[in-house]
């Protein structure tokens, strides 16, 4: 077994703090697919350091239990839900020693491939099955009848793996933790057939229009939505635009009916892992007051890649999942207008298979100029970040999104699409934004390939131009995209959703009042 650095045990009551549990089926570095991950493992850090009392939830996939620090059996339950044997594994983050449990039931859990699908890229057929179980077990947790002296005062849920939580909790007669339901992808909605439904535990009742039926099936993302307390989604813009048709999926009218209870928290970025001065996956590190650093990760990373060692030839950037949501189909389309533009471009991403092989196909066809790297890699995408001058990061839809986040921090401008959080987070360059400083980005509105081409045009052109351009650079690496004021927004949320749980003081920590926890 490995030490946690830090190590909190998981009764560890604090000094009467408000205890929640945080509910994911990815937390970074146990289980990554995106950056639904990387905010289960930041966010509920935050939250602690702010005071409150923060316990991890984790399905037990293989890699997960292998990478968790100080594993012991906390409890065992037999044939829970007819899967054979299924214990509960207290352990503690790898990195930062937050406390975590790991629902380890190998009949759900311990098998090849992804966290949702096999190593072909096909949905496990028991998905309803795994993250029902899931489900149960949190929502037993959470009403203090598994572990002795444990329960918790708030239940915070992310995402359709924890849709059912807020079901098994509001049909709950008498007291019960309050519910937070946290959507960062309306897109995935873990729907399946209405004949699952008898084998999910649920009361008959849910099953109807009103409730988690979707069109004859069961929705999980639909359950969350209607049976949660508060709901919030992870930016302002975005919690507003899914109130509409457009980018709803098909649930905008029951997030209307919501929308009192609904608010927009943006994400943060978690300085300790991703901060180019003392970024360890590079070869030299930088920051905004001395950026000479950069060319050396250019020049490094052309040289890995294979691309022509040329500092002065912009190099721009697409890492991403390689999806219909991020526009890998119109990236795709436009490669040889880019590069007819007299600049580099690299791809780290997988995703849509047909795609993938698509971007190395064209790869082929222009040598020392065109990277494209199929896999997921975490240490390419660091030094990705810093070699690039640009991020090209268009998004048909856009929750939140970290990518053009970190992007700003390592001083690759961002290219993006104005919707969503990338709107949010990205100050478009132009006269008057140059003229103000505020400018950290390029960015376009419409959805098609000429916008996007006419964005990237007018990012060339300032990169021409050294001064300006170090200008907008040093203003993207100064944006503070950290966690703690969505934190402490998310705590003032939880207090309210729980007034008469242990409250944490954090008007003594706070400098501007609350806002953005609506409600
Ligand atoms: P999404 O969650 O929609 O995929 P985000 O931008 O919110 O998009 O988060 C994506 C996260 O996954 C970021 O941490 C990004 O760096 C990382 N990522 C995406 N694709 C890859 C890849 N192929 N290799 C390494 N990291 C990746």
């Amino acid at each position: 077994m490995t030490e946690g650095r830090s190590a909190v045990k998981h009764s560890d009551r604090g000094n009467g703090s408000l205890r929640v549990l945080f509910v994911s089926s990815e937390i970074y570095p146990l289980a990554k697919s995106g950056g639904l991950a990387d905010v289960s493992a930041a966010l509920p850090m935050a939250l602690a350091a702010l005071g409150a009392e923060m316990q991890l939830l984790l399905p037990g996939y293989p890699k997960a239990l292998e990478a968790a620090a100080n594993k012991s059996v906390l409890l065992e339950l037999k044939d829970f839900m007819g899967t054979g044997m299924t214990r509960l594994i207290a352990a503690n983050t790898p990195d930062t020693g937050l406390p975590v449990w790991l629902v380890d039931c190998p009949i759900l859990f311990q098998r090849p491939g992804g966290l949702y699908q096999d190593e072909r890229g096909a949905d496990w057929p028991d998905n309803a099955r795994r993250f029902a179980h899931f489900n149960h077990v949190a929502a037993r947790l959470a009403l203090g009848e598994l572990v002795p002296d444990w329960h918790s005062d708030v239940v915070h849920a992310n995402d359709w793996h924890t849709g059912l939580l807020p079901v098994l909790l509001d049909a709950r007669h008498g007291t019960r933790p309050a519910t937070l339901f946290t959507i960062h992808n309306m897109a995935y909605q873990g729907q399946f057939p209405g004949s699952v439904f008898p084998s999910l535990g649920l009361p008959a009742e849910v099953f109807t229009p009103d409730g988690m039926e979707f069109y004859g099936g069961v929705s999980f993302l639909k359950a969350g939505i209607r049976y949660s307390d508060h709901l919030t989604t992870v930016s302002p813009s975005y919690a507003r635009e899914i109130l509409t048709p457009e980018f709803g999926c098909g649930l905008d009218g029951l997030l209307r009916q919501r929308e009192r209870h609904l608010s927009g928290i943006l994400n943060g970025v978690d300085h300790r892992l991703w901060d180019p001065a003392r970024d360890p996956y590079l070869p030299e590190n930088f920051s905004g007051r001395d950026i000479s650093g950069k060319r050396a990760c250019k020049a490094a990373l052309q040289h890995e890649l294979g691309l022509a060692v040329t500092p002065d030839v912009p190099l721009i950037v697409y890492l991403s999942r390689v999806t219909d949501q991020k526009m890998a189909d119109v990236v795709l389309e436009s490669l040889p207008a880019i590069l007819e533009r007299d600049a580099q471009f690299a791809l780290l991403g997988q995703g849509d298979s047909m795609l993938e092989r698509r971007f190395q196909e064209t790869a082929q066809l222009y040598p020392g100029r065109l990277a494209a790297r199929i896999g997921y890699e975490e240490p390419l995408a660091h030094r990705l970040h810093a070699a690039a001058d640009m991020l090209l990061h268009p998004s048909r839809f856009e929750p939140c999104g970290l990518t053009q986040l970190y992007a700003l921090r390592y001083g690759s401008l961002p290219i993006v699409r104005g919707i969503g959080g990338l709107a949010d987070t990205v100050v478009d360059a132009n006269e008057r934004t140059l003229r103000l400083g505020t400018a950290t980005g390029f960015v376009f509105r419409e959805r098609n390939a000429q916008a996007m081409l006419a964005c990237i045009d007018r990012a060339l052109a300032l990169y021409r131009q050294a001064v300006p351009w170090r200008k907008v650079q040093y203003q993207a690496m100064g944006q503070d995209f950290g966690w703690d004021v969505s934190a402490r927004d998310y705590l003032g949320l939880y207090q309210k959703l729980a007034p008469h749980a242990a409250q944490v003081d954090i008007a003594q920590q706070v400098e501007p009042p609350l806002e953005g926890a609506a409600d």
